[in-house]
């Protein structure tokens, strides 16, 4: 039960508090170094039961994230116990809890499945790196304003948190709803819970607790309740949802927020500079040029991998295209194109009509060739025979496809019946010259027959007229006693 350890701890931390009431402030000041502690353990154990590298990464992250939160809490251990020194602010502590906010910022902008993008990721840890920071100069520059902290300070710097704290509680949830996978899911989940409980926890320490005497360590220690959470999210490993274990990939809303939160980080970075400019000119004009600069090198380095992305996509649709227009046993045009072809040819309405010749090729006997041969045989037929009239198809804007079966049939642009009828009969010669071997024909070897007809291409039907006049002649020709050219 993942619930149980993080709670039994929770209760002997209460326990301790209540039986030991003089020793409140110590146990105190270990819980809450303890906590977070103990949580970035469970998240360490929960990143290396992750199988895949960018999700071990992620926990490991969030777990830095609370590690850091622990040196925080020490450096209050040590000023506040040790040192005795109560109810003050330490530059130290206070940089620490603000530099654990660092990688849950990280978090919230990485993307899901971002692949081998080190660069990107890169400019993120530093971006969220540089808004930690700066965050943090901005709320110790309201505190000391005035040389020391004061009421006026602590009061400015209490709501700056209560802000940070908001934001990150926020883009937790968001995350979470917009989760592509179970594993993705667990993980904003956990940072949700831990980052609303701390939220409210936080809030009312900083108000209504911290700095007055009827309160001491330990009502500020109920802070490792958000620990608790965190790592009773971090143990708990949810079952995939039969019907739903994987959301569609990239719903508008998940796009949507893949693309704005490094825009959100590099804003809100511009705009803690920009706070910042007032008490620390340089380090605020430092951090708005790291957040233009940042994001305009990541916006670079995103649309180079879209503009890659795209031109993979155009050359597999053209390879792709290319495969579904090509006949796979002759390697000539096949019907689709064909197809393709024509209905091009018929949509340009507005062009004048051009003449064109249409030739229907078929090879004679062709099944007697198959009988006695074998398929095998028929098919390097067919092959040979496309290949021969391919090359007597002499201009460039011809086509020849293979129509079906052992049919052919050539578009020769601009010819009339004369000029038709004489590309038909070189094509008959060069099937002749191949000599193809056939038992059944009445040469002894492969023929053709040829059918032409020529007229003007220009509506969908004057090309089926076209076509069924070629096919006629070819019939024609057939009838005539094959290896020959009918018009
Ligand atoms: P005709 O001289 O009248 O054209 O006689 P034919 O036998 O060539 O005509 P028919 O259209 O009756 O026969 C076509 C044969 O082509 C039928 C089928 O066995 C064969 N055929 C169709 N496609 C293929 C193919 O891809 N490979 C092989 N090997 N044979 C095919
Ligand atoms: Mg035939
Ligand atoms: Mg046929």
């Amino acid at each position: 039960m993942p619930i149980l350890l993080p709670f039994s701890l929770l209760l002997l931390q209460a326990a301790l508090l209540f039986l030991l009431p003089q020793q409140r402030g110590p146990v105190a000041y270990i819980a809450m170094v303890a906590a977070p502690l103990l949580a970035a353990l469970a998240l360490y154990w929960r990143s290396r039961r992750e199988k895949g590298r960018r999700e071990r990464k992620l926990w490991w992250v969030l777990a830095l994230g609370v590690l850091i939160w622990s040196l925080g809490a020490m450096g209050n251990l040590w000023h506040e116990w040790i040192q005795g020194r109560v109810n003050e602010m330490y530059r130290e502590a206070m940089l620490a809890f603000q530099l654990a906010g660092v990688p849950v910022v990280y978090l919230l902008a990485s993307e899901p499945r971002s692949g081998r993008r080190h660069l990107v990721r890169l400019i993120d840890a530093v971006l969220a790196l540089g808004l930690g920071y700066l965050f943090f100069q901005v709320t110790w520059g309201m505190l000391t304003a005035r040389g020391a902290p004061d009421e006026a300070g602590v009061h400015a710097l209490i709501w700056l948190i209560d802000a940070q704290n908001l934001f990150l509680s926020a883009g937790a949830l968001v995350r979470c709803w917009v989760a592509q996978d179970r594993s993705e899911r667990d993980l904003f989940a956990a940072v949700a819970w831990y980052e609303v409980a701390y939220l409210l926890i936080a809030g009312i320490n900083d108000h209504y607790v911290a700095g007055r005497p009827e309160f001491g360590p330990e009502h500020s220690s109920v802070v490792t309740l958000a620990f608790a959470l965190l790592a009773w999210r971090a143990l708990k490993v949810t079952k995939p949802r039969a019907e739903a274990a994987q959301r569609p990939i990239d719903l508008p809303r998940q796009r949507l927020v893949r693309s704005a939160s490094p825009i959100l980080i590099a804003c809100t970075l511009v705009v803690v500079s920009l706070v910042l400019i007032r008490i620390d000119y340089a380090m605020g004009a430092a951090g708005v040029v790291l957040g233009v600069v940042g994001y305009g090198l990541r916006s670079v380095l995103t649309q180079v991998r879209q503009l890659e992305r795209g031109d993979t996509l155009h050359r597999q649709r053209v390879e792709l295209q290319t495969l579904a227009w090509t006949d796979a046993l002759t390697g000539v045009a096949n019907r689709h194109y064909l197809d393709h072809v024509l209905s091009e040819a018929t949509a340009q309405a507005d062009a004048p009509p051009r003449t064109l010749a249409v030739l229907m090729l078929d090879i004679d006997h062709f099944k007697r060739l198959n009988d006695t041969l074998g398929h095998a045989s028929g098919d390097e037929c067919l092959r040979q025979v496309a290949s021969a009239l391919r090359l007597s198809l002499a201009r460039p804007g011809d086509l020849l496809a293979r129509y079906g079966g052992e049919e052919f049939i050539a578009l020769l642009q601009g010819s009339d019946v004369e000029g038709a009828m004489q590309v038909a009969e070189r094509a008959r010669q060069a099937v002749e010259a191949l000599a193809i071997p056939h038992p059944g024909s009445q040469d002894g070897h492969v023929t053709i027959s040829i059918g032409c007809a020529s007229g003007l291409a220009g509506s969908p039907a004057g090309m089926h007229a076209l076509i069924s006049a070629a096919d006629q002649a070819l019939y024609a020709a057939k009838a005539a006693g094959r290896n020959r050219v009918a018009a």
